[in-house]
């Protein structure tokens, strides 16, 4: 696909397309995976083709980055061996001891590194994101250097003013970084709403299977920090294998149906879990009375994500009974994938974790949306 395409193709477009990449040598639609760890030089001791280590250099790799480029609208993408990596990497490549201001509620995993960034230098404030007077309080000026929102951010699906932090992030010099693992690009463009990096856990939606641990960043430009994490991830080894990058390039392809789809049928859910007599709150920024509702209809556009969350009235055992007595949706961890998932995140995220006991998180899959809800309901009747 030409760059002039790429730039006027929409989501659904780019990812069924993959960029149109095929294989140049027997015109298979879809491109090989490139196994190669090492590469020819040419007899005048050149890389003719560009490509010398595997450790820095792998086409299939690039493929799924640039797709993830475009769909971002960046300048550049990098894929990381997980969400994590690619997070960390974002922190541990800043030049000096920074202040960053993170969002309070985010994937715990994360904040619980975050909290022991001491020991790289840095020092960490935890704010309400969604509390703008909160996040101008926390600056500290001449020391903070970077902002960190996840939006909408896990579990309780808080929703952060993209273009509201990135100006207050720009007036102090600082750099925007979001974690749009939930949101997606095809519902929110971070960049386009004055991101400086957007980040995702890529073995979400963008895997979309539950088959690969990859990681994304994405720039809206070059920059100092920017060379620093391209030359981090290159020298620490930090890229997926050509295999796990294949296999994201396949899911992408239907990224678009698919979140489109989880989105529809989550919003179908929240909506018929408001009012049922086990439930005391139904967390989904599709909801009006959502505290992010009006944010979240300027940010993310046609859609508010296949993720949501409940509050048992009974108290945590119901709500950990609630996660047993369901058939069809899966008791397990992450999201993102065809299959349903339910669980009480209080019993994973430990100390710190501002995740209520009674809350129960649930990631929408492909399902049947009537049967989730009638299995569900089966369920929460017990707790009723
Ligand atoms: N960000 C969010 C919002 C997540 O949900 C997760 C994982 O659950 C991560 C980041 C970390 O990603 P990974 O598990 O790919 O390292």
């Amino acid at each position: 696909m030409d760059d002039q395409t790429k730039a006027r193709s929409s989501t659904a477009t780019l990812v069924a397309q993959a960029l149109g990449a095929h294989d140049p040598v027997t015109k298979a639609t879809v491109p090989p995976i490139h196994m190669a760890t090492t590469y020819l030089r040419d007899a005048d001791n050149g890389y003719s083709a560009g490509y010398v280590y595997g450790r820095n250099d792998n086409a299939t790799v690039q493929h799924a980055e640039s797709l993830i480029a475009a769909l971002e609208r960046a300048e550049e993408a990098l894929l990381f061996g997980s969400g994590m990596a690619a997070a960390t990497t974002a922190i541990l490549a800043l030049d000096r001891p920074t202040h960053v201001i993170a969002s309070k509620v985010m994937y715990w995993g994360f904040r619980s590194w975050l909290r022991e960034a001491g020991h790289y230098g840095h020092s960490v404030s935890f704010v309400e994101t969604s509390d703008l007077d909160a996040v101008r309080a926390a600056i500290r000026p001449g020391e903070t250097g970077l902002f960190w929102i996840e939006t909408p951010s896990n579990p309780l699906w808080t929703v952060t003013d993209i273009a509201a932090i990135a100006e207050i992030s720009h007036q102090v010099d600082a750099i925007l970084c979001v974690d749009s693992t939930i949101a997606t690009p095809v519902f929110t463009k971070p960049l386009s709403l004055g991101a400086d990096i957007v980040m995702h856990s890529a073995t979400k939606y963008l895997n979309g299977h539950d088959d690969v641990i990859a990681g994304a960043l994405a720039t809206a430009r070059q920059g100092e920090l920017w060379s620093r994490i391209r030359k981090m991830r290159a020298q620490l080894g930090g890229a997926p294998g050509p295999f796990e990058a294949w296999l994201l390039t396949r899911g992408m392809r239907t990224l678009d149906v698919r979140v489109r789809q989880q989105a529809r049928s989550a919003a179908w859910l929240a909506e018929h879990l408001v009012g049922h007599p086990a439930v005391s709150a139904v967390l989904y920024p599709g909801l009006a009375n959502h505290a992010g509702h009006d944010v979240a209809l300027r940010q993310m556009i046609g859609g508010f994500g296949g993720m949501f969350s409940i509050r048992i009235k009974k108290g945590d055992k119901a709500a950990i009974a609630v996660a047993a007595g369901v058939a069809l949706w899966k008791r397990a961890t992450s999201l993102g994938g065809v299959e349903s998932l339910i669980e009480h995140r209080a019993s994973i995220e430990g100390l710190g974790s501002p995740c209520p006991g009674d809350l129960l998180r649930f990631s929408v899959g492909l399902e049947n949306t009537e049967e989730l809800y009638f299995d569900l309901s089966r369920a929460l009747a017990v707790a009723a």
